[in-house]
Formats: structure tokens, C-alpha cells, sequence
């Protein structure tokens, strides 16, 4: 079973062509590396995904639903959790409440319905809780519900990012250089995480320079070089690949 087709998509920015007939499927449970130099239009072929901007030409599916020219909130609602390339958390919210808030985007509530509304049963807040606290510990925050998420070191701060997408439920999860900025022990930790995500049923497609980082944990590649896709393959296939050499992995 497909998740996610992207088919035939360009994207044009007025005269830059940031992404050029590109071609991805991804299958339930596989986790998929995108990699390329900077600019290569990796971010940009996220943002078409998750409804930033609608394709130029081309089309999106999720599962055999067309999903190009959707609202972003209707894509995630949709089973499509993302993380971005700089961590985006609520800054005054403990990390209990930062997951919360990721169960109710699916629900497609707004934010003062979700902390104004008395009508809410306490059960339902307690099933909320308890979810909440299952996704922390997923990704090794068992213990800082209640921190603040500037008060948690680097890694932990991406890591409430990934429960915070997974609160959304989704059959995909899109990670934008989630090892970014991480030292060599918050990076193998993550691996770790990643890999068990596995097991909980989505599927996963991220973007990422730390070779070491994507050929671990990838089991397909695409290649991004100047918004076009130049290779698709096994790690090892894309390790030899000359024209991938030649524009990324060389230098
Ligand atoms: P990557 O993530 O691979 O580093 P990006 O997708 O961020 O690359 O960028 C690809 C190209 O598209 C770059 O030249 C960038 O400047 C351009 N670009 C991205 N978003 C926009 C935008 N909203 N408007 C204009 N140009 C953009
Ligand atoms: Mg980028």
C-alpha cells in the first residue's frame, strides 16, 4: 500500500524553478531519506506536501486521495505529521500540553475552543493525558511532562517536536533535518527513537545531511540537485552512484 505519491510536481517560486518533476512514492512503514545540497529544494518539496503551497504542475496523494491545493490543517487532519526545520514549540506550554495540542489539530479544534472549553468531559481529558504521556515516553521524555520546552537540552526539544507530530496520528511523518544542530550522543539517541517509530505504524520520509544519520536508518533515498530529482535507490546504491558523488556526497 502507497501513503504517498508525489506525482510529476514543479514548483516554481516566479522565474526559480525550485522543483522540477519530481516523483516519490512511499510505502506504509518505510522510512525514506531525502538528501542534496543546500537549496536543493528538499524543504520546498516538504512545504508542497504538508499544503504550504500548492503545486505549480503535478499532484500530491495521500493514500489514493489527491491532497494538492489543500489547507495545511486539512492535510495533517488528513494523517500528515510534520516537524520543521527550526524547532517550532509553544513556548509557555509544559511538554505535556505541547503534545496535547498536537491531538487536538487533528481534531481540527481551534486554540480557545481547546483552552477555553469547560464542556470538556474529565475523561476525555484524562484519555488525553494518558496518550500524551504514552508519545513522550516514546520518544524518551518519560519524566519532563511538566518542563517547559526551553528548560529541556537541544535533542529533547526536537524529540517533544516528533510527540507533537505523532499526537496528530498520523500515517506519515514528514522530519526536516530532525539531527540538525545535535551533538554525537543527542544524534545516536534519535536514531534510536526513529527506528522505533516503526513499530508504531507510520510511515516516515526525512530530510537530513548527516550521512552517517540516513544511511543507518533509511531504507530508500531520493536525491535532490537544483529541484531536480537525480537518483532514487538503497543506501548502497546511492553511496556509488556516481551523479550523486559528483553533486553532494563528494565534496
Ligand atoms: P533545501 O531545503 O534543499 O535547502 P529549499 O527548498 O529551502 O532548499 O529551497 C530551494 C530553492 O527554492 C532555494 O533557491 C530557495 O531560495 C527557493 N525558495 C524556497 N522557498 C521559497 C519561497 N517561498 N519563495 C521564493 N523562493 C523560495
Ligand atoms: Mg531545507
Amino acid at each position: 500500500m502507497k501513503v504517498l505519491t508525489v506525482n510529476h510536481v514543479t514548483q516554481r517560486f516566479g522565474g526559480l524553478t525550485a522543483l522540477s518533476d519530481i516523483n516519490l512514492e512511499i510505502r506504509e512503514h518505510e522510512i525514506v531519506g531525502v538528501i542534496g545540497p543546500n537549496g536543493a529544494g528538499k524543504s520546498t518539496l516538504f512545504n508542497v506536501i504538508t499544503g504550504m503551497y500548492a503545486p505549480t504542475e503535478g499532484d500530491v496523494y495521500l493514500g489514493e486521495t489527491c491532497i494538492s491545493g489543500w489547507k495545511p490543517y486539512e492535510i495533517t487532519a488528513a494523517g500528515l505529521g510534520r516537524t520543521f526545520q527550526n524547532i517550532r514549540l509553544f513556548p509557555r506550554m509544559t511538554a505535556l500540553e505541547n503534545v496535547i495540542l498536537g491531538m487536538h489539530c487533528r481534531r481540527q479544534t481551534t486554540l480557545p475552543q481547546i483552552i477555553f472549553s469547560t464542556r470538556r468531559k474529565k475523561e476525555e481529558e484524562e484519555r488525553c493525558r494518558k496518550e500524551a504521556l504514552r508519545l513522550l515516553s516514546i520518544v524518551g521524555l518519560e519524566g519532563k511532562e511538566l518542563a517547559m520546552p526551553s528548560s529541556l537540552p537541544y535533542g529533547e526539544q526536537r524529540r517533544l517536536e516528533i510527540a507533537r507530530a505523532l499526537a496528530t496520528q498520523p500515517r506519515l511523518l514528514l522530519l526536516d533535518e530532525p539531527a540538525a544542530g545535535m551533538n554525537e550522543n543527542e544524534t545516536a539517541q534519535l536514531l534510536e527513537i526513529v527506528k522505533s517509530l516503526k513499530s508504531i505504524g507510520c510511515a516516515i520520509v526525512l530530510i537530513e545531511h548527516d550521512m552517517k544519520f540516513v544511511m543507518n536508518v533509511c531504507e530508500r533515498l531520493y536525491v535532490l540537485n537544483h529541484g531536480e530529482q537525480i537518483a532514487d535507490g538503497t543506501p548502497e546504491e546511492i553511496r556509488n552512484n556516481p551523479l550523486v558523488i559528483e553533486a553532494y556526497l563528494g565534496s
